[in-house]
């Protein structure tokens, strides 16, 4: 027998397996997923490797087929469904295949797991009678204890009969011997979810909820399995259908995935699902400790859970018969890795779908285009939830025009009709929340008069202002020198937009000193559970106001807020990437989305310098379509995603030279292939074009078909490995990227 095992070193040219003998001694033990000590090379060093095959078949002269030299004890097994998947991320996302193995084995060293040992008696009760006797005539006082209360419980805690007990080790180990009791050690595993049960009215889903579940659960039940897009506006009633649907699944022996972001894994959400589904639901998420996430796994393999919940990761949950993977907040950024092999959840919760034969569900408030394209193209099935369940409505909204408030002579950034709103919210002790969004803080640079935003040319997207005192377009590389005046207007209000979240807490506590206000950001939520105690302050009143970034607006439920105010919806909409308009029109409706939960009408303030864009306006309406719509025929004039498919190429090395032309030789290499329809862009500096030392450059391709860009990704890497040229030099590929480089 021989193994084929690829060996834990990620470099391309060791990225292949090699093969060697399986020793007698070993080949009852060994399997598929295991970790295996090999001598390597010509020094014949040890290093370690996974087993991806097993054959009868040898490779070449089995005289030179070197041993395994042993199984590591201590390291985890990779499931062979997880082997296949990673091989299928390698393939679809570039990297080395053992990048990807490690991807799907979150912990790979076995942790400790706490052991509960009990203590059992093996006599029947006459014999154990007649034993006892004998105790009481030799006069074994402990051992007495021991048998008598054997006698009565048949089982004890090992510790509480060495503590409360007070019978040693020895006297337990002596009985052992004699066959009279046993010692058997259960593992126990750590469970993060710490909750109590209460007694909630169990909900009672409305007519289109049901229509959803039924859907789905009878596709199932037919065989039938697919990708379903749940289009449900906030408060739509969307988690109750995924617990009902996972509560059927359950109830035939399935379990099910639940990824939602990392952000969003409040205790207000664990609770939910703990509700229904008990001890049988676990989560995963980075605040856990490295034993607490192996335990998961284990409890998940070892069929103790049903339910897992976790940002990406949990996507690999070693499950033995998965029914369904749900992906709530869909359109989510952390969806897609930043480190290779950089997949994206939706697209490998399907694959992974494939090869469990589970089903898929995706669901959000604002659908990403990506997978409302698809779901329009009919590969996934659209349903929709288009009314929240609760008596309340959706919010008014209200759009102001900064510019004009600048002409009125108001430079605050609390606009007259947000000032006007709030303190009707502060007398009627309704509570508000103000969002600003710091993301597309890169430095685009506006005109505070008129509203124009400096823009390439080429690309339709904005110049990014560096430190060298140009503007950079990221797509093309065009740059230009900073302007003074406003090209358009000649106004001298020209420059990068910056207001923090801090800056903005001090403008509302000096015009609102009476207000109590809570301000959430990176900086007050550094500690374990910050976020979660800011968010309970507010949920409990301790505050009037909310002042945050986009970490505010993710699904939480504030049942007494009646006004959320969108200081500058500008800051997302043109920071230099494609994805802006998508990002914009998210953010607006989900912070929207914030207001009037309760049985209050709640109200929403959009301050913007371009209120006629169409992302503030789709907004403003509340309209989807009418946002996809725009932003379908942009991205198909202009060729990106999910019109065509787009290839990053991210080549960095410390020295900027070699970088250069590294990526140019990588820009030939697709030139030469002349492959139809595709199109090389590039290369050109990264946004940030050193980090640590490190230069950074980029290459976009584009070409309609996804699969003509993993065969450019294939060949490059090929080309990579065979040339010396590429020693110290980096290259990743990130396939229809969510950031910009
Ligand atoms: P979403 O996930 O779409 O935002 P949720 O499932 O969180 O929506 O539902 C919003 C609120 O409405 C929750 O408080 C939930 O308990 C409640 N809810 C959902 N479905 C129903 C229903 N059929 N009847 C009554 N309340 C419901
Ligand atoms: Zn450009
Ligand atoms: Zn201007």
């Amino acid at each position: 027998m021989f193994a084929n095992i690829i060996i834990d070193i990620s470099h391309e040219k060791l990225d292949r397996t090699f093969q060697y003998a399986i020793p007698l001694e070993l080949e009852s033990k060994i399997s598929v997923g295991m970790e295996v000590e090999i001598p390597f090379g010509n020094a014949n060093r040890l290093i370690k490797g996974y087993v991806l095959e097993l054959t009868k078949v040898p490779e070449f002269d089995i005289s030179k087929i070197k041993p395994i030299h042993s199984i590591l004890k201590n390291s985890v097994m990779i499931e062979a469904q997880l082997i296949l998947l990673a091989g299928w991320m390698k393939e679809q996302y570039g990297g080395t295949m053992i990048q990807a193995l490690k991807t799907v084995i979150p912990v790979k060293q076995k942790m400790k797991s706490k052991e509960k040992r009990c203590i059992r008696l093996l006599l029947d009760e006459d014999a154990a009678k007649a034993q006892l006797e004998i105790y009481q005539r030799k006069k074994n006082t402990a051992r007495l204890r021991l048998l008598s209360e054997l006698i009565t419980t048949k089982v004890l805690d090992y510790e509480l009969v060495t503590n409360k007990l007070n019978v040693s080790s020895a006297v337990i180990k002596a009985l052992k011997e004699q066959g009279i009791l046993e010692v058997e050690s259960e593992q126990i595993y750590r469970n993060p979810v710490n909750m109590q049960k209460k007694n909630v009215p169990e909900i009672q889903l409305n007519e289109k909820q049901l229509y959803i579940v039924d859907a789905i659960t009878k596709d199932y039940r037919n065989g039938v399995r697919n990708t379903y897009c749940i289009y449900g506006i906030t408060g739509s009633g969307k988690t109750e259908v995924y617990m009902k649907l996972i509560k059927k699944a359950v109830e035939q022996g399935l379990q099910a995935i639940v990824l939602i972001p990392e952000i969003s894994l409040t205790y207000q959400t664990v609770m939910r699902f703990y509700q229904q589904f008990g001890e049988r639901v676990s989560i995963i998420n980075s605040r856990l400790s490295t034993g607490e996430r192996y335990d998961q796994f284990e409890r998940a393999k070892n069929g103790e859970i049903d339910v897992m919940i976790g940002p990406r990761s949990a996507l690999f949950t070693p499950f033995r018969k998965l029914g369904f993977i749900i992906i709530d907040e869909e359109h989510e950024g952390s969806y897609k890795s930043e480190t290779v092999p950089k997949y994206h959840a939706r697209e490998t919760a399907i694959a992974r779908a494939k090869m469990a034969g589970a089903s898929v569900i995706l669901g959000s408030a604002t659908p990403s285009v990506d997978a409302y394209y698809k779901a329009k193209k009919g590969e996934y099935q659209l349903l929709t939830l288009t009314s929240r369940t609760s008596q309340s409505e959706l919010p008014s909204v209200y759009t102001v025009d900064l510019r004009e408030e600048l002409k009125a002579g108001n430079r605050s950034i609390l606009s007259r009709k947000l000032r006007i709103l709030m303190e009707e919210r502060l007398s009627k002790k309704e509570q508000i929340m103000l969002f600003i969004n710091r993301r597309g803080y890169a430095g685009f640079v506006s005109c505070r008069a008129c509203g124009h935003v400096m823009k390439c040319p080429h690309c339709d997207v904005s110049l990014s202002s560096h430190n060298n005192g140009k503007l950079i377009c990221h797509y093309c590389g065009y740059e230009e020198k900073m302007v003074k005046l406003c090209p358009n207007c000649g106004s001298k209000y020209i420059g990068g937009f910056r207001a923090g979240t801090q800056q903005i807490e001090e403008i509302v506590k000096k015009e609102y000193p009476n207000a109590k206000i809570l301000r959430m950001d990176m900086d007050t939520t550094k500690s374990k559970d910050g976020h979660a105690k800011i968010l309970s302050a507010f949920a409990n009143g301790e505050a009037d106001i909310l002042i945050g970034t986009q970490m505010i607006v993710k699904g939480h439920d504030f049942h007494n807020v009646t006004l959320v105010g969108v200081l500058a919806a500008d800051l997302s909409l043109y920071s230099n990437d494609y994805r802006c308009s998508e990002r914009t029109f998210q953010l607006l409706t989900q912070a929207a989305g914030r207001a009037g939960r309760g049985t209050k009408a709640g109200e929403v303030v959009i301050q913007t310098y371009s209120p006629s864009h169409y992302s503030v306006l789709a907004a403003e309406h509340q309209d989807y379509e009418e946002f996809y719509n725009q932003e379908m025929s942009y991205r198909s004039i202009a060729g990106y995603p999910p019109a065509s498919n787009m290839l990053a190429i991210l080549i960095t090395s410390k020295e900027e030279e070699r970088a250069d032309n590294a990526a140019l030789l990588l820009k030939q290499q697709i030139d030469l292939q002349m492959i139809k329809g595709l199109a090389a862009i590039g290369p050109s500096d990264c946004t940030i074009a050193k980090i640590n030392d490190i230069y950074k450059k980029v290459i976009y391709v584009k070409q309609n078909e996804y699969d003509k860009l993993v065969m450019v990704k294939n060949s490059l890497e090929q080309y990579i490995n065979n040339n010396d040229r590429y020693k110290n030099i980096n290259v990743q590929f990130d396939f229809n990227p969510m950031n910009t480089y």
